[in-house]
């Protein structure tokens, strides 16, 4: 048993990751206990859904990333419980002491109470999600190729992404250039450019947290790449066949759902007060109320920026917040109090297709070739380690060239799925 503070922090995600490198220097024992043992850069994941990217490209082994940090501890199993005031964490591999306890689990997709629907529209969270979003469309051409009937090829050339937000506008955008570009030539009885590529929204535009402006920029982008894009639709029901809407039927191929996000199960975990997307509701130094050792960040923890606006569920709010309560940590330890936590606001970006993106970011707004370019840059720098920097780097640059999808391969086919 450690004698020095114990640490432990559920979830190697930005907020989780960041929180260990900060107390990196402390005199304190960490423990980081993940269910994976990666850590996963999830704004590119849709490269790998759509093959640009392999999965190796995208995650790290989190205990490779920390092999230098001494005083970390990496353990892979699933956390099941908090006992707040009894200062134990259980897992399926049994339970765990802390001093201090910082909850950074992250989020779950939400079907907003149809949890069947998981089984055929999955959502895109993890590698496993991708490569099997990955294998639906690819599945969905090779079908379409075998099918005898006009009205088979039609469904399975249709390809249906629920949500416009920046998720569903980059899953669109790529699965049109998929359809249209990379396989063009890949198959003698279909033509992939025939595909039909619907966008599905709720609200009354795509990109609701951008600007009207740039949401129209997008709208008319990824319509000049033969996206359709229904917005004011609500998806009534989904199946192996297509999905329903209010009034109409869209059978396709595979459906892709990028329409909402819940918290991880830890307000429950924590008997804690949480918002209606499941986050804990913390104090400003993030600590869970009645809990000073105890923290909760990232997308899991529901917090107010300065102006009294929800702290988005972003990778840098998560990571600012892992900062901070690192550093909190180590003054705490030090016998010195801390600010409370300030969210410091670095933007929105969203690519649109191979060579446009829309960025926001204060005084930088950009859209088209230069967004890309922008967006390009921030997410080759956010990679970890030089050798991913270097892959990403050259296949977008070889992609933006010549359009290939080096990881088209499809994998671990369920049986229904393979050829008859
Ligand atoms: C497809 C997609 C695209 C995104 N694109 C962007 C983007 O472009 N820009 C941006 O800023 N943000 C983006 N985000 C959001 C961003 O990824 C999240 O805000 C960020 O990951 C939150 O960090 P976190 O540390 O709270 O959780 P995560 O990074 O999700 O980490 C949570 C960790 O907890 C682990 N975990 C969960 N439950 C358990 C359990 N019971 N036991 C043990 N371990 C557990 C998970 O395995 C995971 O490693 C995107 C998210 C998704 C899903």
């Amino acid at each position: 048993m450690p004698t020095r503070p114990h640490v432990v922090i559920l979830g190697g995600g930005f907020g989780g990751l960041e929180c260990a490198k900060t107390l990196g220097r402390a005199d304190v024992a960490i423990t980081i206990i993940d269910r994976q043992n990666y850590h996963c850069f999830q704004p590119l994941l849709y490269q790998v859904a759509t093959a640009a990217l392999s999965p190796a490209d995208v995650a790290w082994p989190i205990r490779h990333i920390l092999r230098r940090q001494k005083n970390v501890t990496v353990f892979m199993t699933e956390v099941t419980g908090i006992d707040g005031s009894g200062r134990t964490v259980s897992t399926k591999s049994g339970s765990f002491r802390f001093d201090f306890l910082v909850v950074a689990t992250g989020a779950i997709h939400s079907y907003f109470g149809h949890d069947s629907w998981s089984l055929v529209a999955p959502g895109l969270k993890r590698i496993e999600d991708a490569t099997r979003i990955r294998r639906s469309i690819l599945s969905s051409f090779e079908q379409a190729e075998l099918a005898e009937d006009e009205a088979a090829r039609g469904r399975l050339l249709t390809f249906v992404i629920v949500g416009g937000g920046p998720t569903g506008v980059e899953m669109a955008g790529a699965i049109a250039e998929v359809a249209r570009q990379t396989l063009k030539r890949d198959f003698r009885r279909i033509d992939p450019r025939d595909s039909r590529i619907v966008l599905i929204e709720a609200g009354p535009r795509i990109l609701p947290v951008f600007s009207e402006r740039h949401s129209d920029y997008a709208r008319k982008t990824l319509a000049a790449m033969g996206v359709e894009i229904l917005t004011a639709t609500r998806v009534t029901g989904c199946d192996a066949r297509g999905v329903d809407l209010e009034g109409a039927r869209i059978d396709a191929g595979a459906v892709v759902w990028a329409a909402g996000v819940m918290a991880s199960p830890a307000a429950t975990w924590l008997a804690a007060e949480q918002d209606r997307a499941g986050r804990v509701i913390v104090r400003s130094d993030l600590s869970l109320p009645g809990h000073d050792d105890i923290f909760v960040i990232g997308d899991t923890a529901a917090v107010a920026d300065a102006a009294g606006r929800p702290v988005p569920g972003l990778a840098p709010a998560a990571k600012q917040m892992g900062r901070y309560v690192g550093r909190l940590i180590g003054a705490r330890l030090d016998g010195r109090k801390g600010p409370p936590f300030r969210y410091r606001n670095e933007g929105a970006l969203a690519t649109i297709g191979r060579r446009a993106a829309v960025v926001e970011l204060g005084p930088i707004q950009l859209k088209g070739f230069a967004g890309w370019l922008f967006w390009s840059v921030v997410h080759v720098y956010f990679l970890i380690g030089l050798r991913n920097r270097f892959v990403v780097a050259v296949t977008w640059f070889w992609s933006y060239l010549t359009f290939p999808r080096g990881a088209r391969l499809i994998t671990e086919v369920p049986p229904e799925r393979l050829p008859r």
